[in-house]
């Protein structure tokens, strides 16, 4: 028996926000809970982008909304799910999926000891803070809706020895796995299931601008053959949002073509 149902807040459909939802993964979530009937607000940082994304998904004002929002800034992110709330009411779904990856520019010199302090926070406050900010700011109303998904987006880099990824970015997406176990285990006796999945190379605007050596070179360590795409992502994130799941938390969930690491 499936547990827990989607409440609807103000007799509408469910609502979700997705972060980093204007292109690669997130803009496959996105476009795949509209699908699925929810209202969705996503928020990132580019105007471009945003725009591009709006356009087209094409969807009515009471469907879909976007914020030019950076995770890092807890006052920008209070008052945009405050403006949402009002809106539609409480969210009932939250899809942690912003992050950055910045690439290594000298491959001689061992990374961490090239690595600034700055460069160091900026990953683990997009990456790690982030979503923090988010659960803590939700999870309040979950609970006292009795019913809420969280799903955090990590990376087979926060699982296994990072060949590609950055010290920050491992450690980033290592702290995610247990954020989300730590939350998992608070938030489970209000009907709030919280869960990662770790994606290993998936084709979006993080990975594509690689080199052609590393991306021949991540290919040949996927069992499958392939990389992934973002709409198998964001199906695996539709099923973890649904009641289907309601038994399912704290769990990291690997989409990666069988690879595991060195
Ligand atoms: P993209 O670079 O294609 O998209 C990232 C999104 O996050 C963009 O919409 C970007 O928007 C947004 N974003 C970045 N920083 C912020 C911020 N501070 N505040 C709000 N939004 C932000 O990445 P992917 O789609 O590839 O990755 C999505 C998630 O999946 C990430 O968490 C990534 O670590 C993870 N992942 C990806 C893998 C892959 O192979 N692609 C593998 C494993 C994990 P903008 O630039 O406009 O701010």
């Amino acid at each position: 028996m499936p547990t827990g149902k989607p409440k609807t807040t103000e007799g509408g459909p469910s609502s979700v926000l997705v972060t980093g939802g204007a292109r690669g993964i997130g803009f496959e979530i996105v476009r795949r809970f509209l699908n699925d009937g929810y209202r969705v607000a996503f928020v990132a940082t580019k105007a471009n982008y945003v725009q591009r994304a709006l356009e087209s998904l094409r969807a009515p004002e009471d469907r879909l909304c976007a914020g030019m929002v950076d995770v890092t800034q807890q006052n920008e992110v209070e008052r945009f799910v405050d403006q949402i709330r009002r809106r539609w009411g409480e969210i009932t779904v939250l899809v942690n999926n912003a992050g950055i990856s910045p690439k290594r520019v000298d491959q001689k010199v061992p990374w961490l000891s090239q690595m600034s302090q700055e460069e160091w926070a900026r990953v683990i406050d997009v990456n790690l803070s982030g979503p923090f900010t988010l659960i803590r700011l939700l999870a309040p109303s979950m609970i006292a809706n009795g019913y809420g998904r969280i799903i955090n987006i990590g990376s087979l880099a926060g699982r296994a020895m990072p060949l590609i990824a950055g010290p920050h970015y491992a450690a980033s997406k290592a702290g995610l796995i247990g954020l989300t176990r730590a939350a998992a285990r608070d938030l489970a006796p209000h009907g709030v299931t919280v869960n990662c999945i770790a994606p290993g190379r998936i084709l979006s605007d993080l990975t594509g601008p690689a080199e052609a050596a590393v991306n021949r070179s991540a290919l040949s360590r996927i069992p499958i053959g392939r990389f992934g795409t973002a709409e198998e992502v964001a199906h695996l994130a539709a099923f973890l949002a649904s009641p289907m799941a309601g038994f399912i938390t704290g769990a990291t969930i690997d989409i990666t073509g069988g690879e595991f690491g060195a």
